[in-house]
């Protein structure tokens, strides 16, 4: 099954089942349910049901799914052996927020520095992070192997920065900035608005 099929929802439960078969002791527990996973984690069976035959297949009647190779397709799939690295342009709030934030790393991402043209906030942070002058950019993403560059920078700038990023062979952009930016056909391009997810929901309240 190709990854791309595997829906966001589905993509936002997945850390949580590998979490829990991972506690397991798998010598006592070589086959588990979905009625065991959905019992544990307080979701529904079916939903469960649906998650991991989108991932793994079906599970065998009356035994379920053999639990080392559930393990073995969710990592798979949340690409944990797959890390790829990640730098963020524009060490601001929202970019010392998300180079802060631990949770990428459940999805197979490292962040592993940020950058900025204000070279008075290089040095480490508290968690260890390292913010670096944007001059050094193309010297460490090549060196760094970086394959998706994550754009926190005023949207004037926005453009330069990501034509900078596809120049150092990144493949991939996650761009914050409020502005349409251009890309050649290979680079995947994710535009991301907080508002829009915020208004989303607004949404679906009204229609309730
Ligand atoms: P900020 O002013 O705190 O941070 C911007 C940082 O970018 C600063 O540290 C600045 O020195 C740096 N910078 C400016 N030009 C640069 C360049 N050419 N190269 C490298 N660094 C550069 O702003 P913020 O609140 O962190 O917001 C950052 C961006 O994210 C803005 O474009 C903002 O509109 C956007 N934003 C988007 C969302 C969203 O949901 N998409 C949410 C919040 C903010």
């Amino acid at each position: 099954m190709k990854q791309s099929a595997v829906m966001r929802s589905t993509l936002g439960r997945l850390p949580l089942y590998l979490r829990f078969l991972q506690s397991l002791d798998i010598t006592e527990n070589e086959n588990i349910s979905a009625t065991v996973i959905a019992k544990y984690l307080g979701f529904g069976e079916v939903q469960v049901r649906k998650d991991l035959n989108a991932v793994s297949g079906a599970g065998r009647p009356k035994l379920g799914y053999r639990t080392d190779e559930l393990i073995k397709r969710l990592t798979e799939v949340l690409g944990r052996n797959d890390v790829k690295n990640a730098v963020i342009i524009g060490a601001g709030k929202l970019g010392n927020a998300l180079l802060e934030y631990n949770g990428f790393i459940e999805y197979g991402l490292l962040i592993t520095a940020a950058f900025d043209i204000d070279e008075s906030k290089a040095g480490i942070t508290e968690a260890g992070k390292q913010i670096l002058p944007l001059s050094r950019l193309e010297e460490f993403c090549r060196k760094e192997n970086v394959k998706i560059g994550i754009i926190t920078v005023p949207a004037k700038t926005a453009q330069q920065i990501c034509d900078r990023l596809v120049a150092c062979g990144i493949e991939a952009i996650w761009n914050f900035a409020p502005c349409t930016l251009t890309v050649p056909e290979e680079i995947l391009l994710q535009q991301e608005n907080l508002a829009l997810s915020l208004a989303h929901l607004k949404l679906q309240m009204n229609n309730a």
